[in-house]
């Protein structure tokens, strides 16, 4: 038993080198896919020219391809020579809106400041890797793709559009892919993600969870110098509300790392009438699914004083946003011996809690699942100074750890993957998921 034992192993081996070698071979071309990306950056729901880049790169490995998954998603499969479990490796296709950004799009504003032009390209570096090695014949299983589109959750007001015209149900693009049963057929998930932090990779970081809202004061119009006193003042209104939102900040417990950062998307429409039409739009974040709402509630209510102090009426809408995201441990490990083989022990970081979130969140309450960071960025994420300088680092060394561990999981009958998954409990079901998610969206209206 020992010798057989011993023999896998080396096999596992042999394979990740042939996958390896094959995506160094390659490696310009898929460096290049992501820098042809960072020339179109396209925000959530529209990235019409990076999902028909990257299913024309599937195709032409040979990957048959659905398209217009939530609109813009792309999906391929590789299958292994015996039935087993299927790896999920994701791509975000969008990018965020950054207008002053040098490389913004100059008519959308977009510009790809959060680096997921490198997870299409990583992404698509896994799919070189298996499919041009020929490991898959050795595999078990199989290894889906998914260009998934939206993860900045932004524009909501044209998504609410979208949801409204019956495009979407949800306001991202993963919650909106499981809602469709499109991760039905997968069952370990990963996508690695860019960062401006050092060292080459970050493995073990939570995220918080989120809500969306969209708020609208209405007021009365009036002459602002003759006749005020007629009006209602609506910005009035929402500034009442900024001020008691910020009067709950010391009642948040620290570990629940809230996070509340309202916009005003309209201030008003002309500046000599009373302000009588004013809209913002708010992210209430928390690391615990029970804190968000805890959070959510009090905003609510400071809202509502808003509306009370000067007598306009406020319709508050709640979307549901990610869940916060958590790790599957036995999968990392497994990643992590991968990505110490590839880049040494030094330049692996242990992560720890994000305020920012993501709809892997959402991934990870239904399945083991890894978001590891890989450097490569500098500047300061979302702004107009993010830049990835080391596509190696961002787009190479990810792919490679990436179909590494689609080795680890796969191969010996997918017994990697199988004790992965018996070491997992899920969060929710995917249909208690669906559910909460559906009960979040409230539209409510406060006359006073
Ligand atoms: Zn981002
Ligand atoms: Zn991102």
């Amino acid at each position: 038993m020992q010798a057989g034992a011993t023999t896998t192993s080396s096999n596992a081996e042999q394979l990740k080198r042939r996958v390896v070698d094959e995506i160094d071979k390659h490696a310009d071309e898929i460096m290049g896919i992501s820098k042809t990306i960072l020339t179109h950056p396209e925000s959530g729901f529209k990235e019409h020219k990076t999902s028909a880049l990257a299913e024309g790169v599937l195709n032409d490995l040979g990957i048959e391809t659905r398209n217009g998954l939530a609109i813009t998603g792309v999906k391929g499969r590789l299958e292994g020579s015996s039935p087993g479990p299927s790896i999920l490796i994701m791509g975000e296709l969008d990018s965020n809106i950054v207008p002053q950004h040098p490389l913004a799009d100059p008519d959308t504003g977009a510009a790809h400041a959060c680096g997921h032009h490198c997870q299409i390209g990583n992404m698509l570096g896994v799919a070189y890797g298996l499919v041009r090695s020929g490991v898959m014949s050795e595999l078990a299983g199989g290894v889906n793709f998914i260009a998934v589109p939206a993860e900045e959750y932004l524009e909501l007001e044209y998504r609410t559009g979208l949801r409204e015209a019956g495009k979407i149900e949800f306001l991202g693009g993963k919650p909106e892919l499981i809602a469709l049963g499109e991760l039905d057929d997968s069952d370990i998930c990963m996508l690695t993600h860019a960062t401006t932090d050092p060292p080459s990779f970050t493995i073990g970081k939570t995220n918080n969870g989120m809500l969306g809202k969209t708020i609208r004061y209405v007021g009365y119009a009036s002459h602002a110098g003759g006749s005020p006193h007629l009006g209602t003042n609506a910005l009035n209104a929402a500034e009442v509300a900024l001020a008691a939102i910020h009067a709950q900040r010391d009642t948040f417990k620290d570990e629940d790392q809230i996070r509340i950062h309202p916009i005003i998307t309209r201030g008003g429409s002309v500046v000599n009438a009373v302000p009588d039409d004013v809209r913002m739009e708010t992210y209430v974040r928390g690391a615990s699914f029970e804190a968000i709402l805890d959070a959510n509630a009090k905003v609510d209510r400071a809202l509502r004083a808003g509306a009370l102090g000067v007598g306009a009426e406020v319709e508050i809408a709640t979307a549901p946003g990610y869940l916060p995201f958590r790790e599957s441990a036995d999968l990392a490990d497994l990643w992590r011996a991968n990505a110490v083989s590839l880049v040494g022990e030094d330049e692996i970081a242990e992560g720890g809690h994000s305020g920012g979130s993501t709809d892997m969140g959402d991934v990870s309450y239904l399945m083991p699942t890894i978001q590891p960071y890989a450097a490569g960025a500098t500047g300061r994420g979302h702004s107009e100074d993010y830049m990835v300088t080391d596509y190696e680092m961002a787009v190479i060394n990810p792919a490679k750890a990436m179909a590494m561990t689609v080795v680890d999981l796969l191969h010996d009958g997918a017994r990697g993957a199988t004790s992965v998954l018996e070491n997992f409990v899920p969060e929710m079901t995917k249909e208690t998921y669906l559910s909460t998610m559906r009960e979040l969206f409230t539209t409510r209206v406060y006359t006073e």
